[in-house]
């Protein structure tokens, strides 16, 4: 399993809301931070974002803003359109589930 901490902070869930309204975790580097605790699904999706994170960096936050802005101007979500989420969304079915 991808290498990363798990923070679960109660506090940090109207912080997230501000930006979307079904706010769970946000990752950032190997830390993914949670308002409350993930289920397996949830936590391999933060995990693809984990593995982002290795793949491009510190320009990962760059990258995630141009592909919102992208897939904004596209008439798409800038969230659920952007091509980050839409990989890490792939990544929440398990082997199991696709037996
Ligand atoms: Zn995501």
């Amino acid at each position: 399993m991808t290498s990363h901490r798990l923070h679960v902070w109660p506090w940090l869930r109207p912080l997230g809301r501000l930006l979307l309204p079904d706010w769970l975790a946000i990752t950032i580097g190997r830390d993914v931070l949670a308002w409350r605790d993930l289920s397996e699904r949830e936590l391999r999706h933060e995990l693809a974002h984990v593995a982002q994170w290795r793949r491009h960096g510190w320009t990962l936050p760059v990258r995630y803003a141009l592909e919102s802005f992208r897939a904004w101007r596209a008439g798409e979500s800038w969230y659920r359109g952007n091509r980050f989420e839409v990989e890490a969304r792939a990544a929440e079915r398990s082997a199991e589930d696709e037996a």
